[in-house]
């Protein structure tokens, strides 16, 4: 009888252990689980943030780089109000006379001391030139090249039989090297636009912008033999990038001989925005008619294939309306400045 309940006894204390080590196996399981999900949410977390971020940033940077070129095109600039609040306005239309302006956003710098260089009404041009011609004149600039896009600007250009002015920057190559010395065998001249095109460094001092210039001066002497003096501000000359007034750098190209020459009319080709051949050649060809000289701003950079395609038609418009297409150089009369040159001792 002893003998049976204690088979008994220790058959029932044997099922508890059982369940005990089930009990315990579960548990177990269940912390694993709870422990892996807890590794894998910790790794997620950052890399999602991450990849979030990244987005960010790219969206950042493409953010400034169409400020940048909107500044570029004239499109946009900065100003400040009666407090010392800083702006970026928005140029909506270019007159020769007068710009409308829409602040577009606004930049607290209270208490900022930092001087913004004012945008005085464009200089209108009178078409006194040294061919005597007294009709209304259309000069195409294409700035920021030589590029893949040179050659077919070029090709139009030649199929018009008219000139155009390329401001150029720095580039090593052998094939944009070639590239200087087309645009000048093919009719067109060409105008400086600093080798490295970075503000940064370009307007961190007068010493900065003399080495750049000479830089390309001497890249452009050497590719195409032509002694250059005729220079275009990256951003124009009312650019507000500058950490050295922008007249210390205009008594700096006085004195050594350079010419300076702005806009008055912006393809805004290099705004970021997708803009249509159609739409360019509207917008460059309606500023255009309300100026006797109309310097017009276009880029020949990479990627600018409207700019290419808006060509036809507004030559062909500006050519229906008496406008005589003309290149620029350094004998040119009367170029569009914001900061006239003349009036920088
Ligand atoms: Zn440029």
């Amino acid at each position: 009888m002893d003998t049976l309940e204690e088979q008994k006894s220790s058959l029932a204390g044997k099922q508890l252990t059982r369940r005990e080590a089930l009990d315990r196996r579960k548990r177990i399981n269940r912390y694993k689980k709870i422990l892996i999900w807890t590794c894998v949410i910790a790794i997620l977390i950052p890399i999602i943030m991450c990849v979030f971020l990244l987005m960010k940033i790219h969206r950042l940077e493409k953010d400034i780089d169409n400020l940048l070129t909107m500044k570029e095109s004239g499109q946009i600039v900065a100003q400040t109000d009666s407090t010392g609040g800083r702006y970026l306005v928005l140029v909506k239309d270019v007159d020769e006379n007068e710009r409308t302006t829409e602040n577009i956003t606004e930049k607290a710098t209270e208490g900022s001391t930092e001087e913004v260089t004012q945008v005085p009404s464009e200089v209108v041009t009178q078409p006194v030139t040294k061919d005597e011609y007294t009709g209304k004149r259309a000069y195409l600039t294409f700035d920021d090249g030589p590029s893949e896009n040179t050659i077919p600007i070029l090709d139009t250009l030649n199929r018009y039989n008219v000139p155009a002015t390329f401001f150029v920057i720095g580039k090593m190559d052998e094939q944009s090297k070639k590239l200087y010395k087309e645009i000048v065998d093919r009719g067109s001249t060409i105008g400086l636009h600093s080798f490295s095109h970075q503000y940064g460094s370009l307007y961190a001092s007068v010493e900065n912008f003399s080495a750049d210039l000479a830089k390309i001066h001497d890249l452009v002497k050497e590719t195409t033999g032509k002694d250059i003096k005729l220079f275009r501000f990256p951003g124009g000359s009312a650019t507000t990038t500058n950490t050295v007034d922008i007249r210390e750098i205009i008594k700096y190209l006085n004195t050594n001989g350079y010419k300076y020459v702005d806009w008055n009319v912006s393809s805004e080709d290099a705004t970021g925005r997708n803009i249509s051949p159609d739409e360019m050649a509207r917008m460059v060809i309606s500023q255009s008619l309300s100026c006797n000289s109309a310097y017009i701003l276009m880029h020949d950079a990479k990627g600018k294939e409207s700019t290419v395609q808006s060509l036809p038609a507004i030559i062909e418009e500006l050519q229906a309306n008496g406008y005589k297409f003309c290149a620029i150089d350094e004998t040119t009369d009367k170029l569009v400045q914001q900061v006239k040159a003349s009036e920088v001792q």
